[in-house]
């Protein structure tokens, strides 16, 4: 299982540097080198049945063979003629000599590949072949495999590779519990591994296939329950409810909770009484109220004395989180703001009633009211201080909180606003101080997360869900823009801008890797989703739609821009303008995809929508439709293939996030739903989220068996392996 793939017949010195790229150093590399799909040669045809169009396999005699020059393209043309009992047929390769010299005329071959028909009848270009030996058939005449390759490596040669280490199968140790395989009627790892590479038939496919499911689902749920467990026995504070504060506290909003947030947050409540740290996540659309729910929540925790930590994903939303809950929640306590490049403290007690601002969410703008909230002269130190010595009691941040400097005094709840968003070393980060501090935990996504996608990926998490959007909210009206329609797009957008309103236009990444595309039908170049975004194209795209926006379209308006590059301090001016409406539109990157609330804009401007993924064009959405307005959501891309197309109606219909996100996962997998950031702990190679019973098996196994964990130590050896590879990716 060890021995180096460099020592496998065949593999010189480019060929093994090739596999390494890919990860595949030994032969059991290659054994866990799972195919991606199948090509069904299975079916072998008499000559005299090959009809034009279809994919098949013959087994006949090699009657004649050539290879020769075309002198007016300089390709070398093999062409061949093949026979059986019913009939005979062509065959022709180009720029593959060799092949007059590995086929000699007798020979029986079988030709896999498609039919194509002419006047002078059916005839294979291009077709594998392979000669029959005693050994099985690995390229042709069966479901053949075929595998995520990187360049200059083909799926002969692969496959190839597989074939000679296949026998190694029976020497895989079995990892899980007899009784499991038992139980749930599971192909032994032996059997799959042999099963996915070369099946027999469909049958034998899908039973390796899902046994492989199985092991990634298994861990994943195995772990969620082990820490689940750990979590139920370990201690936390017990955070009184406060019922007569939090209740006055609630009616005096400027508006009503709607259902589901009264529902979240007794919930929440509910939790953080008992004496084991929650764990929950509050998933509930862009827009539909989910800062109030963790004010709440906060306020209540600061009645029992103890500090709530909100980390938000960027400085933009830190300070605009500090904001909305100053205004809820600053004539009633002191709360920090603490980034890498911004601090400030609240003072409630300098407050005179008359500051206080409760004017409702389309009165104004959350920026403009933080300025009332006049912060303490102070110092990045006496920040850091005031925090360290219970002077506030809501600290709210960046991961900068995470700076060792940085120590809490008595933290009762911590809450991670998209949590997405965070990479896992952060995360890590976070679940350390919260085990140091055993505080209740509660992270906010306005990722829809679809109930399967819950389950099979949070286990240990329960989840609370903003059903509805508070009621003063109008759908929003979405429109995919054919090129030939732009224009109108453009005046529709500057009579809005003529009645008071804002608009927001995203502009797309530029992915580096869309450069390389597939070189040959053999090779599928391995391309993980969103990997490798170039930070300066997307500056690019930014600045020269911002070019053309403010110079050719829209000269007679307030243009201004934003993205990544820019220095936090330019962002925030930036961000400030458009909050107080000195700008009418703003061209950025993603920056603004989650949380931004600014109820005058009114119409999100989308280019190059086909890049996206349905769920994020939802997030990018939700930007607009936080007023009385009404909004407006407009999708443009350049390349309305058919494809494009009817994923973007389906956005133009569908403004419910959970559907969107569902369709996400089915067509395109949980990268594209949760961005890349974090697909390191969800990279399934076979897994899908749409493996309903699969992940439902592996759930209740994993809940069997994790009270007697300690009598598999073949199971907790494999656990803490799978873990080690997790953590480092
Ligand atoms: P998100 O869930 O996207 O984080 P926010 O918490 O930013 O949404 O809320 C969006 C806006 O809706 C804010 O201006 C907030 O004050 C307002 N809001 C929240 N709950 C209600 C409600 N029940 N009725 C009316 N407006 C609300
Ligand atoms: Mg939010």
């Amino acid at each position: 299982m060890a021995t180096s793939v460099s020592s496998l017949t065949r593999v010189g010195a480019s060929a093994s540097k090739r596999l390494n790229r890919l990860g595949i150093k030994t032969a059991e590399d290659l054994l866990f080198w799972f195919p991606f799909r199948y090509e069904d040669y299975s079916r072998i045809v008499p000559i005299k049945d090959l009809h034009d169009g279809e994919a098949v396999t013959i087994r006949a005699k090699l009657e004649l063979i050539a290879s020769k020059r075309s002198f007016r393209k300089r390709v070398n043309i093999t062409e061949a003629l093949f026979s059986d009992e019913s009939g005979s047929v062509r065959a022709t390769w180009f720029n593959q000599p060799f092949i007059a010299k590995v086929l000699q005329p007798g020979d029986v071959v079988f030709l896999s590949g498609k039919v194509k028909a002419d006047m002078l009848g059916p005839q294979f270009s291009s077709p594998t072949y392979e000669k029959e030996t005693t050994r099985a058939t690995a390229h042709t005449a069966r479901l053949v495999p075929i595998y995520p390759l990187t360049e200059g490596l083909t799926q002969k040669q692969i496959r190839f590779l597989i074939q000679q280490v296949i026998p190694l199968a029976d020497k895989i140790d079995e990892w899980l519990p007899e009784n499991i395989l038992d139980d749930y009627d599971l192909a032994t790892l032996s059997d799959a591994i042999r099963g996915i590479h070369f099946p027999n038939d469909v049958n034998e496919l899908r039973i390796s296939t899902e046994r492989l499911k199985f092991d990634e689902l298994f861990l994943v749920q195995l772990k969620a329950e082990l820490s689940r467990r750990v979590r139920l026995d370990s201690n936390s504070t017990e955070i009184i409810f406060h019922e007569k504060e939090v209740k006055e506290f609630v009616s005096g909003l400027p508006f009503k909770l709607t259902p589901s947030q009264k529902m979240s947050a007794w919930e929440i409540l509910r939790d953080t009484q008992k004496s084991a740290p929650m764990n929950r996540l509050l998933s509930g659309d862009v827009g539909s109220g989910k800062t109030i729910v963790a004010a709440i929540v906060a306020y209540n925790t600061a009645l029992a004395g103890k500090q709530t930590v909100i980390m938000a994903p960027t400085e933009i939303l830190a300070a605009q989180h500090y904001a909305t809950i100053n205004k809820f929640l600053g004539d009633k306590l002191t709360m920090a703001l603490l980034t890498r490049s911004q601090y400030s403290l609240s003072l409630a007690e300098k407050l005179t009633p008359s500051d206080r601002d409760f004017a409702p969410p389309e009165g104004g703008s959350s920026m403009a009211v933080r300025s009332k909230f006049l912060p303490l002269a102070t110092t990045k130190k006496r920040v850091i201080e005031a925090i360290k010595n219970d002077e506030v009691k809501i600290i709210i941040g960046t991961h900068a909180l995470l700076g060792e400097k940085i120590e809490f005094n008595d933290v009762g709840l911590i809450v991670v606003d998209e949590q997405h968003r965070f990479g896992v070393a952060q995360r890590k980060a976070i679940k350390d101080k919260t085990e140091k501090i055993d505080a209740h935990y509660l992270s906010m996504t306005a990722t829809p997360i679809p109930r399967s996608l819950a389950l099979a990926l949070f286990g240990d998490l329960d989840v609370s869900r903003l059903t509805e959007m508070p009621n003063d909210r109008k759908p929003i009206m979405t429109r995919f823009v054919e090129p030939k329609n732009r224009d109108k797009a453009y005046d529709f957008i500057r009579a809005q801008v003529k009645q008071g309103r804002q608009v927001f236009v995203v502009c797309p990444l530029i992915e580096e890797q869309e450069k390389k595309k597939k070189s040959s039908d053999e090779i599928e170049i391995i391309n993980y989703p969103l990997g490798n975004v170039s930070v300066n194209d997307e500056r690019k795209s930014v600045l020269s739609e911002y070019k053309k926006l403010s110079e050719k379209v829209f000269p007679d308006l307030k243009v201004e821009f934003l993205h990544g590059k820019m220095k936090p301090a330019e962002k925030e001016a930036v961000m400030n303008r458009f909050q107080n409406k000195q700008t009418d539109i703003l061209v950025s990157t993603s920056v603004i995809e989650v949380g931004i609330d600014i109820p005058n804009a009114t119409v999100m401007m989308i280019e190059g929508a086909d890049r996206f993924g349905l769920a994020q064009l939802h997030q990018f959405r939700g930007r607009v439709g936080r007023s009385m307005h009404q909004s407006y959501c407009f999708v443009f891309t350049d390349s309305p293939t058919e494809k494009v197309k009817e994923r973007l109606e389906f956005f133009e219909k569908h403004l419910d996030g959970f559907k969107l996100a569902e369709r996400d996962l089915e067509t395109r997998g949980p990268g594209e739903v949760f961005g890349a950031a974090q697909s390191g702990m969800m990279r399934f190679r076979l897994a899908k989220l749409t493996d309903g019973e699969i992940i439902k098996k592996s759930r209740d196994a994993a809940v069997a068996i994790a009270p007697n964990i300690k009598m598999y130590p073949s199971l907790l050896a494999k656990l803490t392996n799978w873990e080690d590879v997790a953590h480092l990716e």
